[in-house]
């Protein structure tokens, strides 16, 4: 059978995410994802809840991001965090020795903490995220374009997420995984397998900038309400 996977979603326990479980299952259902892992930054809090969720009509599975002193790296599977700011190298070999699934996040992005080539080419990633929905395809086309003939050339699995933090995202891009049955062990043993496509879409230059805007407007306003209460 064939799944919908978003394999990269943020909670509120991520610190930049206002997304809680519950919105997080409802968004998926909305959006027809079949699950989702939990991937909040260097943190593993959101998990202790997921026994409540066990009987939800979308599966969520374990995960983590790491901030590796190289880039963002996904760890499937785990339910503590490897320790943040160690090199690429170690931080895969870590996820691995745990039964963890190491994804390279976002490589090559310019706009967020992403690996670089030559960690692609160096360090044994289970997968890479060619597709991921949060980033904007028309700022950086030469390396989406390198990073799917390296991923191609690398023989590497490769995924889609959408890297939310908000629930309106959820879904935005995912990953169709083909399984023999809907279970979280089955789902990542199929992505080391590489039975894996990612499918969706990015985020619109549009929203990005709808975004921005919102995010200057409230940081103006708290400034604003900051000075006036500090005038008066
Ligand atoms: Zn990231
Ligand atoms: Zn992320």
């Amino acid at each position: 059978m064939k799944l919908k996977v978003d394999f990269h979603v943020h909670t509120i326990y991520s610190g930049d995410s206002s997304v809680t479980l519950e919105a997080a299952v409802q968004a998926a259902l909305e959006a027809g994802l079949d699950g989702l892992a939990i991937t909040d930054h260097d943190s593993c809090e959101a998990l202790k809840k997921l026994d409540k969720f066990k009987d939800a009509p979308v599966l969520l599975l374990p995960g983590v991001e790491i901030s590796s002193s190289d880039g963002h790296i996904l760890a499937l599977g785990l339910e503590k965090p490897v320790p943040p700011g160690l090199p690429a190298k170690e931080t895969v070999e870590e996820i691995k020795r745990k039964g963890g699934v190491a994804v390279a996040a976002h490589p090559l992005c310019p706009f967020k903490k992403s690996l670089g080539e030559h960690v692609l080419r160096e360090v044994r990633f289970d997968a890479v995220e060619t597709l991921n929905a949060s980033t904007i395809p028309v700022l950086y086309s030469s390396e989406l374009k390198k990073l799917s003939l390296l991923a191609e050339e690398l023989g590497l699995p490769q995924l889609g997420g959408s890297d939310s933090h908000t629930p309106e995202t959820i879904g935005r891009a995912y990953t169709v995984v083909e399984v023999e049955d809907a279970s979280v062990e089955e789902i990542f043993e199929a992505v080391r397998k590489g039975k894996t496509r990612p499918e969706g879409e990015r985020i619109r230059l549009q929203d990005a900038l709808n975004r921005l805007g919102m995010k200057l407007k409230q940081k103006i306003g708290r400034k604003l309400g900051k000075d006036l209460r500090e005038e008066f």
